[in-house]
Protein backbone atom coordinates (compact mmCIF):
# COMPACT_ATOMS: atom_id res chain seq x y z
CA UNK A 1 0.00 0.00 0.00
CA UNK A 2 1.18 3.51 -0.96
CA UNK A 3 1.05 6.73 1.01
CA UNK A 4 -1.04 7.86 -1.53
CA UNK A 5 -3.55 4.57 -1.12
CA UNK A 6 -3.41 5.24 2.78
CA UNK A 7 -4.47 9.30 2.02
CA UNK A 8 -7.21 8.05 -0.20
CA UNK A 9 -8.58 5.17 2.14
CA UNK A 10 -8.60 7.95 4.89
CA UNK A 11 -10.94 10.56 2.84
CA UNK A 12 -13.28 7.64 1.61
CA UNK A 13 -13.47 6.79 4.67
CA UNK A 14 -14.34 10.25 6.50
CA UNK A 15 -16.59 10.25 3.36
CA UNK A 16 -18.53 7.53 4.71
CA UNK A 17 -18.43 8.11 8.12
CA UNK A 18 -19.88 11.14 7.50
CA UNK A 19 -24.06 9.66 6.82
CA UNK A 20 -25.21 9.66 10.72
CA UNK A 21 -26.45 5.92 9.61
CA UNK A 22 -28.20 5.55 13.43
CA UNK A 23 -30.01 2.34 12.81
CA UNK A 24 -32.19 2.67 16.16
CA UNK A 25 -33.48 5.87 15.46
CA UNK A 26 -36.74 6.07 12.59
CA UNK A 27 -35.75 9.54 11.55
CA UNK A 28 -32.41 8.07 10.61
CA UNK A 29 -33.55 5.51 8.01
CA UNK A 30 -32.60 7.39 5.14
CA UNK A 31 -29.54 8.03 6.02
CA UNK A 32 -28.96 4.24 7.22
CA UNK A 33 -30.09 3.69 3.73
CA UNK A 34 -27.69 6.15 2.08
CA UNK A 35 -24.82 4.47 3.92
CA UNK A 36 -26.22 1.42 2.68
CA UNK A 37 -26.00 3.07 -0.79
CA UNK A 38 -22.40 4.53 -0.64
CA UNK A 39 -21.13 1.18 0.23
CA UNK A 40 -22.80 -0.45 -2.58
CA UNK A 41 -21.33 2.61 -5.08
CA UNK A 42 -17.58 1.46 -3.62
CA UNK A 43 -18.05 -2.02 -3.56
CA UNK A 44 -19.13 -1.98 -7.36
CA UNK A 45 -16.47 0.66 -7.96
CA UNK A 46 -13.84 -2.09 -6.69
CA UNK A 47 -15.32 -4.52 -9.12
CA UNK A 48 -17.57 -6.94 -6.63
CA UNK A 49 -21.50 -8.16 -8.15
CA UNK A 50 -23.42 -5.52 -5.66
CA UNK A 51 -26.59 -5.73 -4.25
CA UNK A 52 -28.75 -4.18 -1.85
CA UNK A 53 -30.89 -6.47 -0.50
CA UNK A 54 -33.99 -6.07 1.64
CA UNK A 55 -35.02 -6.71 4.82
CA UNK A 56 -38.00 -6.17 6.82
CA UNK A 57 -35.65 -3.25 8.74
CA UNK A 58 -32.59 -1.76 7.28
CA UNK A 59 -31.60 -3.04 3.89
CA UNK A 60 -27.54 -5.72 4.03
CA UNK A 61 -25.33 -5.13 1.25
CA UNK A 62 -24.16 -7.97 -0.05
CA UNK A 63 -21.56 -8.21 -2.90
CA UNK A 64 -19.14 -11.03 -4.31
CA UNK A 65 -16.38 -11.67 -6.32
CA UNK A 66 -16.22 -15.93 -7.30
CA UNK A 67 -13.51 -15.94 -9.90
CA UNK A 68 -11.22 -18.49 -8.03
CA UNK A 69 -11.80 -21.49 -9.19
CA UNK A 70 -11.08 -24.36 -6.78
CA UNK A 71 -9.88 -22.20 -3.97
CA UNK A 72 -11.98 -21.49 -0.74
CA UNK A 73 -14.82 -19.25 -0.61
CA UNK A 74 -14.84 -16.70 2.13
CA UNK A 75 -17.50 -14.50 4.01
CA UNK A 76 -16.57 -11.25 5.72
CA UNK A 77 -19.40 -10.05 7.75
CA UNK A 78 -19.61 -6.17 9.39
CA UNK A 79 -22.12 -3.27 9.80
CA UNK A 80 -22.51 0.14 8.79
CA UNK A 81 -24.89 1.06 11.19
CA UNK A 82 -23.89 3.37 14.28
CA UNK A 83 -25.15 4.35 17.86
CA UNK A 84 -26.53 6.74 18.70
CA UNK A 85 -24.59 9.88 20.12
CA UNK A 86 -25.81 10.83 23.51
CA UNK A 87 -24.30 12.83 24.98
CA UNK A 88 -23.58 14.71 22.21
CA UNK A 89 -22.31 17.21 24.94
CA UNK A 90 -19.07 14.87 25.35
CA UNK A 91 -17.46 15.08 21.93
CA UNK A 92 -15.07 17.58 21.18
CA UNK A 93 -15.77 17.71 17.41
CA UNK A 94 -18.80 16.55 15.66
CA UNK A 95 -19.79 12.92 15.29
CA UNK A 96 -20.51 13.32 12.02
CA UNK A 97 -18.06 15.55 10.62
CA UNK A 98 -14.74 12.93 10.60
CA UNK A 99 -11.45 14.59 11.69
CA UNK A 100 -7.99 13.50 12.08
CA UNK A 101 -6.58 14.39 15.08
CA UNK A 102 -3.45 13.57 16.59
CA UNK A 103 -3.46 10.11 14.58
CA UNK A 104 -6.84 9.32 15.58
CA UNK A 105 -10.28 9.41 13.15
CA UNK A 106 -12.35 11.14 15.40
CA UNK A 107 -16.29 10.40 14.68
CA UNK A 108 -19.45 7.80 15.22
CA UNK A 109 -19.03 4.33 13.21
CA UNK A 110 -14.98 5.18 13.16
CA UNK A 111 -14.16 1.79 15.22
CA UNK A 112 -17.40 0.58 15.35
CA UNK A 113 -17.52 -1.18 12.78
CA UNK A 114 -17.32 0.89 9.17
CA UNK A 115 -13.66 2.08 9.83
CA UNK A 116 -12.85 -2.04 10.42
CA UNK A 117 -14.68 -2.50 7.49
CA UNK A 118 -13.56 -0.46 5.61
CA UNK A 119 -9.89 -1.98 6.36
CA UNK A 120 -11.26 -5.19 4.42
CA UNK A 121 -12.67 -3.14 1.55
CA UNK A 122 -9.34 -1.12 1.20
CA UNK A 123 -7.20 -4.31 1.39
CA UNK A 124 -9.42 -5.82 -1.60
CA UNK A 125 -9.05 -3.19 -3.69
CA UNK A 126 -5.50 -2.91 -3.62
CA UNK A 127 -5.08 -6.56 -4.40
CA UNK A 128 -7.67 -6.52 -7.30
CA UNK A 129 -5.85 -3.46 -8.57
CA UNK A 130 -2.15 -4.98 -8.22
CA UNK A 131 -2.82 -8.81 -9.49
CA UNK A 132 -6.12 -7.92 -10.78
CA UNK A 133 -7.15 -11.12 -8.92
CA UNK A 134 -8.32 -12.22 -5.50
CA UNK A 135 -6.65 -15.48 -3.89
CA UNK A 136 -9.91 -16.63 -2.69
CA UNK A 137 -13.53 -16.67 -3.22
CA UNK A 138 -15.61 -13.49 -1.70
CA UNK A 139 -19.26 -12.85 -0.52
CA UNK A 140 -19.51 -9.84 1.90
CA UNK A 141 -22.53 -9.04 3.91
CA UNK A 142 -22.67 -5.35 5.73
CA UNK A 143 -25.51 -5.67 7.37
CA UNK A 144 -27.88 -2.42 9.25
CA UNK A 145 -29.12 -3.69 11.79
CA UNK A 146 -26.17 -4.50 14.36
CA UNK A 147 -26.44 -1.76 16.99
CA UNK A 148 -30.22 -2.91 17.27
CA UNK A 149 -29.60 -6.21 18.00
CA UNK A 150 -29.73 -8.11 14.27
CA UNK A 151 -33.37 -8.41 14.30
CA UNK A 152 -33.44 -9.75 11.06
CA UNK A 153 -29.97 -10.95 10.48
CA UNK A 154 -31.19 -14.64 11.56
CA UNK A 155 -33.89 -14.75 9.47
CA UNK A 156 -31.65 -13.30 6.44
CA UNK A 157 -29.24 -15.75 6.47
CA UNK A 158 -31.37 -18.89 6.61
CA UNK A 159 -32.90 -17.80 3.52
CA UNK A 160 -30.14 -16.90 1.78
CA UNK A 161 -28.20 -19.76 3.09
CA UNK A 162 -27.37 -21.55 -0.52
CA UNK A 163 -25.86 -17.78 -1.66
CA UNK A 164 -23.84 -17.08 1.83
CA UNK A 165 -22.19 -20.56 1.30
CA UNK A 166 -18.65 -20.24 2.91
CA UNK A 167 -15.88 -22.29 4.08
CA UNK A 168 -14.93 -19.50 6.32
CA UNK A 169 -16.67 -16.41 7.93
CA UNK A 170 -14.65 -13.01 8.90
CA UNK A 171 -15.43 -10.87 11.37
CA UNK A 172 -13.56 -7.30 12.48
CA UNK A 173 -16.27 -5.84 14.85
CA UNK A 174 -14.20 -5.84 18.20
CA UNK A 175 -11.15 -5.08 19.69
CA UNK A 176 -7.19 -5.74 19.79
CA UNK A 177 -6.50 -7.04 23.43
CA UNK A 178 -3.97 -3.77 23.41
CA UNK A 179 -2.37 -1.33 21.26
CA UNK A 180 0.43 -3.26 18.79
CA UNK A 181 -0.32 -6.67 19.91
CA UNK A 182 -1.88 -8.53 17.56
CA UNK A 183 -5.04 -10.53 18.41
CA UNK A 184 -7.36 -13.31 17.15
CA UNK A 185 -10.27 -13.89 19.37
CA UNK A 186 -11.58 -17.14 20.74
CA UNK A 187 -14.28 -17.14 22.59
CA UNK A 188 -17.36 -14.47 23.40
CA UNK A 189 -20.29 -14.92 26.30
CA UNK A 190 -23.71 -16.23 25.83
CA UNK A 191 -26.63 -14.06 27.55
CA UNK A 192 -29.49 -14.73 29.42
CA UNK A 193 -31.85 -11.03 29.96
CA UNK A 194 -34.82 -11.13 32.59
CA UNK A 195 -37.21 -9.18 34.68
CA UNK A 196 -38.56 -9.61 37.86
CA UNK A 197 -41.90 -8.08 38.81
CA UNK A 198 -43.30 -7.73 42.31
CA UNK A 199 -46.53 -6.69 42.84
CA UNK A 200 -48.33 -6.34 46.47
CA UNK A 201 -50.91 -4.38 47.35
CA UNK A 202 -53.61 -3.66 44.82
CA UNK A 203 -52.12 -0.25 45.17
CA UNK A 204 -49.76 2.47 46.97
CA UNK A 205 -50.62 2.47 50.69
CA UNK A 206 -49.89 4.69 53.28
CA UNK A 207 -46.87 3.51 55.12
CA UNK A 208 -48.09 4.45 58.61
CA UNK A 209 -51.67 2.91 58.41
CA UNK A 210 -50.53 -0.14 56.42
CA UNK A 211 -46.37 -1.05 57.38
CA UNK A 212 -45.88 -3.78 59.64
CA UNK A 213 -48.66 -5.39 58.14
CA UNK A 214 -48.86 -5.52 54.65
CA UNK A 215 -45.09 -7.02 52.53
CA UNK A 216 -43.19 -4.22 51.14
CA UNK A 217 -42.68 -5.38 47.45
CA UNK A 218 -39.26 -4.00 46.83
CA UNK A 219 -37.93 -5.62 50.75
CA UNK A 220 -39.39 -8.78 48.41
CA UNK A 221 -36.87 -7.31 45.65
CA UNK A 222 -34.25 -7.03 47.74
CA UNK A 223 -34.59 -10.60 49.09
CA UNK A 224 -34.65 -12.22 45.68
CA UNK A 225 -31.33 -9.81 44.71
CA UNK A 226 -29.68 -11.15 47.96
CA UNK A 227 -30.44 -14.40 47.17
CA UNK A 228 -29.22 -14.76 43.97
CA UNK A 229 -25.51 -13.73 44.29
CA UNK A 230 -23.19 -13.81 47.17
CA UNK A 231 -20.52 -10.95 48.21
CA UNK A 232 -17.81 -12.96 46.00
CA UNK A 233 -19.94 -12.83 42.90
CA UNK A 234 -20.64 -16.62 43.38
CA UNK A 235 -24.27 -17.45 42.18
CA UNK A 236 -26.69 -19.34 44.26
CA UNK A 237 -28.71 -20.55 41.92
CA UNK A 238 -28.54 -24.21 41.70
CA UNK A 239 -27.37 -25.96 38.94
CA UNK A 240 -26.01 -23.20 37.35
CA UNK A 241 -22.65 -23.96 37.65
CA UNK A 242 -23.07 -27.86 36.50
CA UNK A 243 -22.29 -27.40 32.54
CA UNK A 244 -19.14 -24.89 32.80
CA UNK A 245 -16.46 -26.08 30.72
CA UNK A 246 -13.50 -25.68 32.43
CA UNK A 247 -10.83 -23.70 29.98
CA UNK A 248 -8.05 -25.82 29.01
CA UNK A 249 -4.62 -25.19 31.04
CA UNK A 250 -2.91 -23.55 27.65
CA UNK A 251 -5.03 -21.41 26.90
CA UNK A 252 -4.95 -20.27 30.77
CA UNK A 253 -1.13 -20.10 30.59
CA UNK A 254 -1.30 -17.83 27.77
CA UNK A 255 -4.15 -15.26 29.41
CA UNK A 256 -1.45 -15.51 32.28
CA UNK A 257 0.57 -13.68 29.79
CA UNK A 258 -0.85 -11.27 28.37
CA UNK A 259 0.12 -8.07 29.22
CA UNK A 260 -2.71 -7.12 31.92
CA UNK A 261 -2.35 -5.64 35.25
CA UNK A 262 -5.18 -5.91 37.76
CA UNK A 263 -4.43 -2.79 39.14
CA UNK A 264 -4.29 -0.64 36.08
CA UNK A 265 -7.89 -2.43 35.18
CA UNK A 266 -9.23 -1.55 38.29
CA UNK A 267 -8.03 2.53 37.98
CA UNK A 268 -8.96 2.79 34.62
CA UNK A 269 -12.67 2.51 35.61
CA UNK A 270 -12.00 4.32 39.19
CA UNK A 271 -12.45 1.45 41.40
CA UNK A 272 -9.44 0.51 44.28
CA UNK A 273 -11.00 -3.37 44.82
CA UNK A 274 -13.01 -5.92 42.01
CA UNK A 275 -14.48 -7.98 44.62
CA UNK A 276 -15.28 -11.63 42.50
CA UNK A 277 -15.12 -15.13 42.50
CA UNK A 278 -12.01 -16.13 44.18
CA UNK A 279 -9.63 -18.67 43.01
CA UNK A 280 -10.04 -17.07 39.02
CA UNK A 281 -8.04 -14.26 37.65
CA UNK A 282 -10.16 -10.67 36.70
CA UNK A 283 -9.21 -11.90 32.97
CA UNK A 284 -10.92 -15.41 33.93
CA UNK A 285 -13.71 -13.66 35.64
CA UNK A 286 -14.39 -11.62 32.58
CA UNK A 287 -14.12 -14.32 30.01
CA UNK A 288 -14.70 -17.95 31.17
CA UNK A 289 -17.16 -17.56 34.68
CA UNK A 290 -20.91 -16.83 34.39
CA UNK A 291 -22.22 -13.58 35.68
CA UNK A 292 -25.07 -12.56 36.57
CA UNK A 293 -25.75 -8.91 37.10
CA UNK A 294 -28.19 -6.61 38.50
CA UNK A 295 -28.99 -4.10 35.04
CA UNK A 296 -31.58 -1.73 37.13
CA UNK A 297 -34.21 -1.76 40.10
CA UNK A 298 -37.54 0.21 40.18
CA UNK A 299 -39.95 0.47 43.33
CA UNK A 300 -41.27 3.41 44.98
CA UNK A 301 -40.84 7.00 46.00
CA UNK A 302 -37.40 8.21 44.63
CA UNK A 303 -37.92 11.84 44.12
CA UNK A 304 -36.42 14.69 46.39
CA UNK A 305 -37.93 15.30 49.65
CA UNK A 306 -40.05 12.35 51.74
CA UNK A 307 -43.34 10.25 51.19
CA UNK A 308 -44.25 7.63 53.56
CA UNK A 309 -45.40 5.47 51.16
CA UNK A 310 -45.50 1.40 50.97
CA UNK A 311 -45.28 0.81 47.61
CA UNK A 312 -47.30 -1.50 45.37
CA UNK A 313 -44.62 -2.57 43.22
CA UNK A 314 -41.13 -3.30 42.49
CA UNK A 315 -38.56 -4.60 39.92
CA UNK A 316 -35.45 -5.60 38.23
CA UNK A 317 -33.77 -5.70 35.18
CA UNK A 318 -31.45 -8.71 35.44
CA UNK A 319 -28.95 -10.60 33.13
CA UNK A 320 -26.68 -13.24 33.34
CA UNK A 321 -23.30 -13.49 30.65
CA UNK A 322 -22.91 -17.21 29.87
CA UNK A 323 -20.20 -19.38 29.13
CA UNK A 324 -19.49 -22.72 27.44
CA UNK A 325 -21.58 -25.25 27.65
CA UNK A 326 -24.72 -23.36 29.29
CA UNK A 327 -27.83 -23.17 27.63
CA UNK A 328 -29.49 -19.83 28.03
CA UNK A 329 -33.02 -21.64 28.09
CA UNK A 330 -31.83 -23.67 31.09
CA UNK A 331 -29.93 -20.71 32.59
CA UNK A 332 -33.38 -18.91 32.53
CA UNK A 333 -35.27 -22.07 33.37
CA UNK A 334 -33.20 -22.12 36.54
CA UNK A 335 -33.18 -18.87 37.76
CA UNK A 336 -36.76 -18.64 37.16
CA UNK A 337 -37.43 -21.48 39.53
CA UNK A 338 -35.08 -20.33 41.68
CA UNK A 339 -37.07 -17.40 42.37
CA UNK A 340 -40.20 -18.66 42.11
CA UNK A 341 -39.20 -21.12 44.84
CA UNK A 342 -38.64 -18.19 47.37
CA UNK A 343 -41.22 -18.37 50.10
CA UNK A 344 -42.04 -14.50 50.40
CA UNK A 345 -45.87 -14.18 51.80
CA UNK A 346 -48.00 -11.19 51.04
CA UNK A 347 -46.53 -10.33 47.24
CA UNK A 348 -47.00 -12.21 44.29
CA UNK A 349 -43.71 -12.76 41.75
CA UNK A 350 -43.56 -12.94 37.90
CA UNK A 351 -40.13 -13.84 36.06
CA UNK A 352 -40.10 -12.37 32.52
CA UNK A 353 -37.82 -13.90 30.14
CA UNK A 354 -36.36 -10.88 27.72
CA UNK A 355 -33.61 -12.21 25.86
CA UNK A 356 -30.82 -14.82 25.12
CA UNK A 357 -28.35 -15.12 22.99
CA UNK A 358 -25.57 -18.17 22.56
CA UNK A 359 -22.24 -18.37 23.84
CA UNK A 360 -19.39 -18.83 21.10
CA UNK A 361 -15.81 -20.75 20.60
CA UNK A 362 -13.25 -20.34 17.96
CA UNK A 363 -11.25 -23.63 17.68
CA UNK A 364 -7.82 -21.89 17.74
CA UNK A 365 -6.53 -25.02 16.74
CA UNK A 366 -8.56 -24.98 13.78
CA UNK A 367 -6.79 -24.88 9.83
CA UNK A 368 -8.32 -21.42 9.46
CA UNK A 369 -7.69 -20.00 12.75
CA UNK A 370 -4.13 -20.79 11.94
CA UNK A 371 -3.97 -19.40 8.61
CA UNK A 372 -5.14 -16.24 10.42
CA UNK A 373 -2.46 -16.44 12.95
CA UNK A 374 0.12 -16.70 10.63
CA UNK A 375 -1.56 -13.02 8.81
CA UNK A 376 -0.88 -11.58 11.99
CA UNK A 377 2.16 -13.28 12.30
CA UNK A 378 3.11 -11.69 9.16
CA UNK A 379 1.73 -7.93 10.03
CA UNK A 380 3.27 -7.80 13.14
CA UNK A 381 6.56 -9.72 12.98
CA UNK A 382 8.28 -11.02 16.13
CA UNK A 383 5.73 -10.35 18.33
CA UNK A 384 3.33 -12.91 20.32
CA UNK A 385 -0.06 -13.27 19.01
CA UNK A 386 -2.42 -13.06 21.68
CA UNK A 387 -5.42 -15.65 22.28
CA UNK A 388 -8.01 -13.68 23.92
CA UNK A 389 -11.49 -13.78 25.07
CA UNK A 390 -14.43 -11.54 25.09
CA UNK A 391 -16.50 -10.55 28.04
CA UNK A 392 -19.39 -9.55 25.83
CA UNK A 393 -21.68 -11.19 23.22
CA UNK A 394 -21.93 -11.22 19.07
CA UNK A 395 -25.40 -13.10 18.35
CA UNK A 396 -24.65 -13.40 14.73
CA UNK A 397 -21.61 -15.40 15.36
CA UNK A 398 -23.68 -18.47 16.03
CA UNK A 399 -25.78 -17.72 13.75
CA UNK A 400 -23.06 -18.15 10.82
CA UNK A 401 -21.34 -21.07 12.67
CA UNK A 402 -25.27 -23.10 12.59
CA UNK A 403 -26.99 -21.92 10.08
CA UNK A 404 -23.76 -22.20 7.41
CA UNK A 405 -21.47 -24.62 9.21
CA UNK A 406 -18.55 -22.18 9.12
CA UNK A 407 -15.96 -21.48 11.32
CA UNK A 408 -15.85 -18.01 12.45
CA UNK A 409 -12.49 -15.55 12.40
CA UNK A 410 -12.85 -12.84 15.07
CA UNK A 411 -9.74 -10.70 13.98
CA UNK A 412 -10.18 -7.65 15.70
CA UNK A 413 -8.47 -3.99 14.62
CA UNK A 414 -9.74 -1.34 17.03
CA UNK A 415 -8.41 -0.72 20.54
CA UNK A 416 -10.42 -1.45 23.99
CA UNK A 417 -10.38 2.47 24.62
CA UNK A 418 -11.77 3.48 21.13
CA UNK A 419 -14.85 4.81 23.03
CA UNK A 420 -17.04 2.40 20.90
CA UNK A 421 -20.64 3.53 21.83
CA UNK A 422 -19.20 6.42 23.54
CA UNK A 423 -18.60 9.84 22.74
CA UNK A 424 -15.51 11.02 21.02
CA UNK A 425 -14.99 7.32 19.10
CA UNK A 426 -12.08 7.03 17.55
CA UNK A 427 -10.12 4.63 15.25
CA UNK A 428 -6.19 4.90 15.11
CA UNK A 429 -4.70 5.87 11.70
CA UNK A 430 -2.17 2.88 13.32
CA UNK A 431 -4.67 0.49 13.63
CA UNK A 432 -6.68 1.43 10.36
CA UNK A 433 -3.17 0.77 8.27
CA UNK A 434 -2.64 -2.50 10.19
CA UNK A 435 -6.19 -3.70 9.36
CA UNK A 436 -5.93 -3.06 6.01
CA UNK A 437 -2.38 -5.05 5.85
CA UNK A 438 -3.48 -7.61 8.14
CA UNK A 439 -6.57 -7.91 6.08
CA UNK A 440 -4.52 -8.65 2.96
CA UNK A 441 -2.56 -11.39 4.36
CA UNK A 442 -5.23 -12.85 5.86
CA UNK A 443 -6.88 -13.56 2.28
CA UNK A 444 -3.81 -14.67 0.73
CA UNK A 445 -3.36 -17.06 4.15
CA UNK A 446 -6.50 -18.23 3.43
CA UNK A 447 -6.37 -19.23 0.17
CA UNK A 448 -4.16 -22.36 0.93
CA UNK A 449 -7.60 -23.55 3.62
CA UNK A 450 -8.42 -26.96 2.16
CA UNK A 451 -12.08 -27.23 1.21
ZN1 LIG B 1 -20.03 -3.26 16.06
Amino acid sequence: MTDNDFQQAQNELLEWLAIPSISTLPERAPDVRRAAEWLHAKLEGVGFHTQILETTGHPVVYAELLNAAGAPTVLLYGHYDVQPVDPIGEWTSDPFTPVVRDGEIIARGSTDDKGQVYAHVKALEIMLRDRAALPVNLKILIEGEEEIGSPNLEEFVKAQAERLACDVVVISDGSMFAPGVPTLTTGLRGLCYLEVHVQGASKDLHSGGYGGAVANPIQALAQIIQSLRDGNGQILVSGIYDRVRAVPKVELEGWRKLPFSENQFASSVGVDALPGEPNYSVLERLWARPTLEINGIWGGFAGEGKKTVLPAKAGAKISLRLVPDQSPEEIFELVSAHIMALELPGVRVEVVKLGTGPWALVDANSPAAKLALRALERAYPGKDVAFVRSGGSIPVVSVFSQILSAPVLLVDYGLPDDGAHGPDERFTLECFKKGIEVSGYLYEELASLKV
